[in-house]
C-alpha cells in the first residue's frame, strides 16, 4: 500500500472511498438536492460562518480566480501579501484580472508579520483588496489569519480580506465571521480528505455588495448565479457528483468528532512529526511559531539532494512525500492533513532514516 504523504490529494478513508464509487444520480433531483444541502450545512460548520458555502466544479484554484472574478474591477488596487508559491499565485491572478497589484512578500519559510501588513496598508493604501494565503503549503508555513486581518481592518475598515485557506480549512480553525475575513475558499482533495474536484467558497456580506459592481468578467465562476443555484440546492453546471459523495462521507466523519478535536488530532500530527525530524538532525524549514499543522518542510543535510530522498521514499517504502520548485533549497514536504496517522508518520521516518544513514 502506497503512503501518500504529499499535501493533497490526500489518502481517503474507506467510507470515504466506497461513497466515491456510488452510482450517479440525477443532479437536478431531489436526492442531490439532500446531498448538497447536508454537505454544505457541515461546511457552515467548519468555515465557522452564517454565510452560504458555494461548492464549485473545479481545483482550489478555480475558487482563487472565482474570488478575482467576482469581487474585483480592472484597475481595482490590490495588496497581495505572499510567503511562498501560492502566494505568489494569488498575486498572479490579480494581476491576470487587471487589479493594480502591490506585491508584499516575505522570504520563503517566513510568516506574514501583521506589523508589516499594517505598515503597507497604512503607507501604500487604499487598496480595494488583500489576498493572502492561510497555510502556505510550498514552506509548511500558518500564517496567523486572525492578527493580519485585524491589523487589515484597524488601518482600512472597508478592505476586502481574501484568504486562500486551501490546506488550512478542515485541519486547521479559520474563524470567517469572528475573524471579519471577506472571502474564504479551499480545496476538496487536502484536509477534507475528499477526491480532487470541488473548491468551496464563501463571501462576506462586505465581498457580496462588491460583487454588485464588480466588473471583471465572469461566467462559469459567477458566484452570484452560483449563490441562486444553491438556494434550490443545486449548481449552474454539472458538479463532480463522486466527489461530493466523497466530501459528504468526510464531513460526516468530521462533524462527528467535531471542530475542535479535528484541530488538535492536526497538531498533534504535526507535532510529532517535528520531533521526528528533530531526532533525525533534520532542520525545520517554517519560522519557528509558525508551523503548518498539516505539512511540515524539512531540510535535509546538504550531502542529500532532495530529489534523490524523494525517489528512494517512493521506490523502496513506496512512501510519497513532496517536493518543491527550487530544488536548491533542500527541503522536502510530508503532508499530514485528513487521513494519517502516527503509525503514516513513523514509517515516513524510519524510512528516511534508512536512507539518510546510506552514504549519499
Ligand atoms: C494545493 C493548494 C493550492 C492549489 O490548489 P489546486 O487544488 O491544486 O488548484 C493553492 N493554494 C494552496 C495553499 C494549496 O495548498
Amino acid at each position: 500500500m502506497i503512503n501518500l504523504r504529499i499535501p493533497g490529494p490526500t489518502p481517503l478513508p474507506p467510507d470515504v472511498q466506497m461513497a466515491v464509487g456510488q452510482q450517479m444520480i440525477n443532479h437536478r433531483g431531489a436526492e442531490f438536492g439532500a446531498l448538497l444541502a447536508e454537505t454544505t450545512a457541515w461546511l457552515k460548520v467548519f468555515f465557522e460562518t452564517q454565510q452560504e458555502v458555494l461548492v464549485l466544479t473545479s481545483s482550489g484554484t478555480g475558487a482563487m480566480e472565482a474570488s478575482v472574478a467576482n469581487t474585483l474591477s480592472p484597475g481595482d488596487r490590490v495588496l497581495a501579501i505572499s510567503c511562498g508559491s501560492f502566494g505568489d499565485r494569488f498575486d498572479e491572478i490579480a494581476r491576470a484580472y487587471r487589479a493594480d497589484v502591490t506585491s508584499l512578500k516575505f522570504a520563503p519559510g517566513r510568516a506574514v508579520d501583521p506589523a508589516v501588513v499594517r505598515e503597507a496598508v497604512e503607507t501604500q493604501g487604499p487598496f480595494k483588496a488583500a489576498v493572502l494565503t492561510h497555510n502556505e503549503t510550498s514552506t509548511g508555513v500558518l500564517n496567523d489569519v486572525q492578527a493580519i486581518a485585524a491589523s487589515i481592518r484597524s488601518a482600512s475598515p472597508e478592505t476586502l480580506i481574501m484568504v486562500d485557506s486551501i490546506s488550512g480549512l478542515g485541519g486547521t480553525r479559520l474563524q470567517m465571521d469572528a475573524w471579519d475575513v471577506d472571502v474564504v475558499l479551499t480545496g476538496s482533495q487536502k484536509a477534507w480528505m475528499a477526491p480532487p474536484g470541488l473548491a468551496m467558497i464563501a463571501l462576506s456580506n462586505r465581498a457580496w455588495r462588491t460583487y454588485e459592481t464588480a466588473q471583471n468578467p465572469r461566467y462559469y465562476f459567477d458566484l452570484g448565479l452560483a449563490r441562486q443555484y444553491a438556494a434550490r440546492h443545486q449548481t449552474p453546471s454539472t458538479p463532480a457528483v463522486s466527489t461530493l459523495y466523497g466530501l459528504h462521507a468526510s464531513l460526516q466523519r468530521m462533524v462527528a468528532e467535531g471542530i475542535e478535536a479535528v484541530a488538535a488530532r492536526h497538531e498533534a500530527l504535526a507535532s510529532h512529526c517535528r520531533a521526528c525530524a528533530l531526532t533525525l538532525g533534520l532542520g525545520l524549514y517554517a519560522e519557528a511559531g509558525h508551523y503548518s499543522p498539516t505539512v511540515t518542510a524539512l531540510t535535509l543535510p546538504a550531502a542529500h539532494k532532495p530529489s534523490d530522498v524523494l525517489n528512494a521514499l517512493a521506490e523502496r517504502y513506496a512512501i510519497h512525500c513532496g517536493s518543491t520548485k527550487d530544488p536548491s533549497v533542500g527541503v522536502i514536504r510530508i503532508g499530514h492533513m485528513g487521513y494519517c496517522s502516527i503509525a503514516d508518520l513513523d514509517a515516513v521516518f524510519v524510512a528516511l532514516g534508512e536512507i539518510l544513514s546510506s552514504t549519499p
